[in-house]
C-alpha cells in the first residue's frame, strides 16, 4: 500500500513510519479476549522501561484519551484529603493542570513563573516552606507552547525534601528526551503514544509509583471515568482496560515500541537533535526570531515569532506548505503571534533542508522579503 508521506511540523500526532501504519490493520478482535491482555501486558512494562523504572516500583496504567486526560486524571486522583497541589505555572500546559484543578474544585497553588526562563526554585522551596500541607508538587516537563525546558530533577529535590511527590508532564518530552525518573526524582510522568513513540492519537498513559497508587486508592473519588486507582486495581486484576480500549491504535503502539528499542534512545535523541540543528539552520539563514532564548529550550520546539513584514500571512504560508507536503502550526503564546516548529515524529533533517525550500518559496510567493527584517 502506498500511503502519501507528510512531515508534520507541528507539536503532536508526529509523522509515523509506514510499519506503525499498518499495524492497526489487524483481524477484527474483541478486546476481552485473552490475546488482546497479551499484548497490553508487555506495553506496559515497556512503558516503564522507557523511562528506565523498575516494573516493581513503577507501573503504567493506560488509558483511552489525548494527552490531556493525563493531566486530568494525575491531578484529581492523587490529592489526598486535607492536601493543596502546587502547580508551577509557566506555559500553556501548567496553565492546562491549573484549569483542571479549578474545574475539580481542588485546593491548589497555581504558582505564576516567567514564560521565557527557568523558574524561581527560591520561590517553589518558599511556597513548599509556607505550606506543609502541598500533597504534590505539578510541573509541566518540556512547556510545548514555548519549548522551554524546565529543571525537573531539582524541582523533584525540593518536592521530596518537603515531603511532597512530584508529578510532571512529560507528554512532549517522553521517549525524545531521555528521561530517568530515579535521577530525575519523579513520582509520576504522563505521555501519549501520539507523540514520543511516534504511533496513532488516542491512547495515553501514566507512569507512576505503586505505593502511591496503592495509597490513593483511599484519597477522595473525584472522577468515575478519570480515576487512576480504579485503571490500575483493573489492570492489575485483569490485564484489560476497565472499559473499551483504543483497540487498533494499541497495535500501531506496540509496533512503535519495537521500533522505539530497535533505534535506540541516544539515536533517537541525537536524531531529534539533528533535525532541531536543521531547523535552527533555516531560521538563522532567513532572519526569523524564536522567543525564547536557545540556552533555555528543550531542543524539541522552536517558538518563532511572526516575521514584522506586511505581507506575512501565517494562513497563507500554512496552505502553500501543506499542499506541499508539509504541516507548520500556530504559536501558543497569549499575546504575541507565532508558530511553531517541532522535531518530534520520524523524520530526519533531509526533510527539514527539504521544508525551508518549500518555506522560501512560500515567503517569496506572498511577497515577504528574505533575509528578514534586513
Ligand atoms: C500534547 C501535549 C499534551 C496533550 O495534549 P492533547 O491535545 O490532549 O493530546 C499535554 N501536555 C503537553 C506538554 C503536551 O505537549
Amino acid at each position: 500500500m502506498d500511503i502519501k508521506r507528510n512531515v508534520l511540523l507541528n507539536p503532536g500526532p508526529s509523522t509515523t513510519t509506514d510499519t506503525v501504519k499498518m499495524a492497526q490493520v489487524v483481524p477484527d478482535i474483541c478486546p476481552r479476549e485473552k490475546e488482546f491482555a497479551g499484548i497490553m501486558a508487555p506495553m506496559r512494562d515497556d512503558l516503564v522501561r522507557i523511562v528506565h523504572g523498575d516494573s516493581k516500583e513503577y507501573t503504567a496504567v493506560l488509558f483511552c484519551g489525548s494527552g490531556t486526560i493525563c493531566i486530568d486524571i494525575a491531578l484529581n486522583s492523587l490529592l489526598d484529603e486535607g492536601k493543596k497541589a502546587l502547580v508551577i505555572n509557566n506555559g500553556a500546559y501548567s496553565q492546562r493542570a491549573c484549569d483542571v484543578c479549578s474545574y475539580y474544585g481542588l485546593p491548589f497553588i497555581g504558582l505564576k513563573q516567567p514564560l521565557y526562563e527557568k523558574p524561581d526554585l527560591g520561590k517553589i522551596e518558599e511556597t513548599l516552606k509556607e505550606n506543609p500541607d502541598i500533597g504534590y508538587v505539578y510541573v509541566t516537563y518540556h512547556e510545548t507552547g514555548t519549548g522551554l525546558l524546565n529543571p525537573v530533577k531539582e524541582i523533584g529535590a525540593l518536592a521530596h525534601r518537603y515531603g511532597a511527590f512530584l508529578i510532571t508532564d512529560t507528554t512532549s518530552a517522553y521517549a525524545m528526551i531521555p528521561i530517568n525518573v530515579y535521577d530525575q526524582n519523579i513520582d509520576f510522568c504522563m505521555a501519549s503514544a501520539q507523540k514520543g513513540i511516534m504511533a496513532m492519537t488516542g491512547l495515553s498513559y501514566i507512569i507512576g509509583r505503586r505505593d502511591i497508587i496503592e495509597k490513593s486508592k483511599d484519597f477522595p473519588k473525584r472522577s468515575y471515568y478519570c480515576n487512576l486507582y480504579m485503571q490500575y486495581e483493573y489492570f492489575e486484576k485483569t490485564g484489560e482496560m476497565h472499559f473499551t480500549p483504543p483497540v487498533q491504535t494499541i497495535y500501531a503502539a506496540r509496533q512503535a515500541l519495537i521500533e522505539y528499542f530497535e533505534e535506540g534512545e541516544e539515536a533517537k535523541w541525537a536524531r531529534h537533535q539533528r533535525v532541531m540543528k536543521a531547523i535552527r539552520k533555516g531560521i538563522d539563514e532567513i532572519g526569523l526570531h524564536e522567543a525564547l532564548s536557545r540556552d533555555v529550550q528543550s531542543g524539541l520546539v522552536a517558538a518563532i515569532d511572526y516575521p514584522d513584514d506586511p505581507n506575512w500571512d501565517f494562513e497563507k504560508i500554512h496552505d502553500y506548505c501543506y499542499e506541499r507536503g508539509f504541516t507548520i502550526y500556530p504559536g501558543k503564546i497569549d499575546g504575541r503571534g507565532g508558530f511553531r516548529l517541532c522535531a518530534l515524529g520520524a523524520i530526519d533533517e533531509k526533510d527539514i533542508e527539504d521544508f525551508w525550500v518549500v518555506f522560501r518559496e512560500a515567503l517569496k510567493d506572498a511577497g515577504v522579503s528574505t533575509p528578514i527584517g534586513k
